[in-house]
């Protein structure tokens, strides 16, 4: 089956889908991105990726040739297009093409992106049984130079732990801010949890507002469970009765193991467990319907 690609107000197959050499995207990394679930035909949390998407196009004053509500018919579009039900969408917004400069201003047009997706980051088993994880040496970018709430096409400070992790053999890595206190995954926020309190640190520390991270907060207040945004460290971890990550890609994992060290009983822990379920079963319902008029 074909896939189609928005590119610019237009729908084209991934094979035609091209961008320009000198797009500013490609030559710096200037541009923001999203990555957004669609569960059983409902875009989770929709409203809050184009939320979060128009506030990182504010902060490095990047101008989207579309209005919010456009750029949602245009996700809708591109899933009915692709007669998806269930996958990924990757929304791109680069500052376009310019000349080699890196000046912004010689960008006169925004460039919008839409690839839909089938996605399967993990297998099932990883959730129950839980991943192992390292920390890294690499310091999650220091918000006063760019701050790690944009969402930003640049991406190499988290490439550079992907890459560490890989060396270490696990699927994903803690990174620390510029203090030592626990900032974040490559791609996912964490939580720990410690007798019977759920820790996540907060995102001025040096983490994405994740989308995923707000749900299990919110999930965390429905269950009952006490949570506590305060920052912690690696001590913490090591000594936490569950950890977890979050991400729209990796939705609620477990960790079973960090550097070395086993975390409580070695497999996923019944408070992630517990919200992984719910957060499952929430969904699909809290969103935008694409199929529906
Ligand atoms: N932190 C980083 C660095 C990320 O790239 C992601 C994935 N977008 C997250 C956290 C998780 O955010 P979300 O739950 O919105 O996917």
């Amino acid at each position: 089956m074909t896939q189609w690609i928005y590119l610019d107000g237009q729908y084209v197959t991934k094979e035609e889908a091209k961008v320009s050499v000198y797009d500013h995207g490609f030559l710096y990394g200037d541009g923001i991105f999203e990555g957004i679930r669609i569960y059983e035909g409902n875009i989770f949390k929709c409203h809050e990726h184009l939320v979060r998407l128009y506030d990182s196009a504010k902060s490095i004053m990047l101008n989207i040739p579309l209005t919010m509500e456009e750029m949602e018919e245009v996700l809708c579009e591109t899933i009915r297009r692709n007669e998806l039900k269930d996958g990924y969408i990757r929304l791109i917004v680069s500052r376009g093409a310019g000349n080699l400069g890196l000046d912004p201003l010689r960008c006169p047009q925004a460039s919008v992106i839409v690839i839909v997706e089938q996605l399967a980051i993990y297998p099932e088993e990883a959730y129950l049984n839980g991943l192992r994880t390292i920390s890294v040496s690499q310091r999650r970018n220091i918000p006063d130079a760019l701050n790690p709430k944009i969402k930003s096409l640049n991406y190499l400070n988290n490439i550079l732990v992907k890459i560490q992790a890989n060396h270490a053999d696990v699927g994903e890595a803690i990174m620390l801010n510029a203090q030592g206190y626990v900032a974040e995954g490559s791609s996912d926020n964490i939580f720990i949890v410690k007798n019977g309190v759920v820790f996540t640190p907060p995102c001025y520390l040096g983490a994405l507002e994740g989308i995923t991270r707000n749900t299990i907060i919110e999930l965390c207040e429905e269950l009952g469970y006490k949570l506590k945004e305060e920052p912690f460290t690696l001590h913490d971890v090591y000594v936490a009765d569950e950890v977890f990550f979050t991400g729209t890609a990796a939705e609620v994992i477990a960790v079973r193991e960090v550097d070395g060290r086993v975390i409580g009983t070695g497999q996923a822990g019944p408070i992630t467990l517990s919200l992984l379920k719910r957060f499952r079963e929430v969904v699909t319902q809290n969103g935008k319907k694409v199929y529906e008029a």
